[in-house]
């Protein structure tokens, strides 16, 4: 009875130890498994793997980002770019696609232009440019020549006539931007074949508004300034001319409240008017909702 009960308890002993071991040989495993996914060497082999099997997600993570296109700063959305800026988002517009040498526009509308601008030809459309990429020191000289009274607004009005700051700013606002203001500033904007409206009002210039409100958008853009009224209630009046490149566009738009303020908007006659006028709420956001999604 006693060596029954001895032999027993040392069976029982033997148990306990065989489950010891065990449990240690299956944790040191688990150990093991779980340094090795923590491990940079590791984790980087599995990640390469799977770049590998999706070469598009490597072509992404190998493209060098393009200066300003997602995140654009102050110096792009005010018209004041650099020359790296400049040379890294700006192309050249060829002479045969504008009514005059020395045009720039952002390269990626360049090329979405380049493809509507083929597209209309084939349907008998000829799209011209007169107006693209504008700096901040062009558009001064747009504004400053219509505040001094160079040149006149419209008919026989000139801005001169106008005695008071703000209302002579909103005549001018009309049709021109402020400096620091203007979406020419971007590249993304261009104006097309005539700066009247009357001219897209009948014939060839009316097939040519028609082709581009049906298909403009096809290839990205947008008219930014449709007729006040109708879901755009402050602004410039409509601009048959006028077309925006909006994936990019769009996002510069959503930008410029974030990045811009009064304090940016100065360095040209009048530019004490900007806030009175509240020219980002009133102007530069008021555009066809077209042009705003992303
Ligand atoms: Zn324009």
């Amino acid at each position: 009875m006693r060596k029954n009960k001895s032999a027993n308890k040392k069976s029982k002993i033997f148990i306990v130890l065989v489950i010891i071991l065990a449990v240690l040989l299956v944790s040191s495993r688990t150990c093991k498994l779980t340094r090795r996914n923590l491990n940079p060497v590791n984790s980087g082999i599995k990640s390469e793997i799977s770049h590998q099997t999706n070469p598009d997600t490597l072509k992404i993570q190998n493209k060098e980002p393009m200066h300003g296109i997602s995140q654009p700063d102050k110096n792009i959305l005010l018209g004041k770019l650099t020359r790296p800026q400049r040379d890294s988002l700006l192309s050249p517009i060829e002479r045969k696609y504008a009514n005059r040498d020395g045009m720039f526009m952002h390269r990626e509308a360049y090329n979405a232009f380049l493809e509507m601008h083929d597209a209309a030809k084939e349907d008998g459309i000829e799209l011209i440019i007169v107006s693209a990429f504008r700096d901040f020191d062009h558009q001064k000289r747009i504004w400053e020549n219509k505040w001094t009274g160079q040149q006149v607004l419209s008919g026989n009005i000139y801005a001169t006539d106008i005695a008071n700051p703000v209302k002579r700013a909103r005549e001018i606002l009309r049709f021109s931007a402020m400096p620091g203001t203007s979406r020419h500033h971007w590249g993304t904007d261009i104006d097309l074949n005539s700066l009247n409206n009357r001219y897209f009002e009948s014939g060839r210039g009316k097939k040519e508004y028609e082709w581009l409100v049906e298909n403009a958008l096809k290839f990205g853009f947008c008219q930014p300034y449709t007729p006040k009224g109708a879901g755009r209630e402050s602004g410039y009046e409509e601009e048959k001319w006028h077309w925006s490149y909006m994936p990019v566009s769009a996002t510069y738009l959503s930008y410029y409240p974030q990045r811009i303020t009064y304090d940016d908007i100065i360095g040209f006659d009048g530019w004490e008017t900007a806030r009175l006028i509240y020219i980002m709420e009133h102007y530069v956001l008021s555009v066809n909702e077209d042009c705003m999604n992303t």
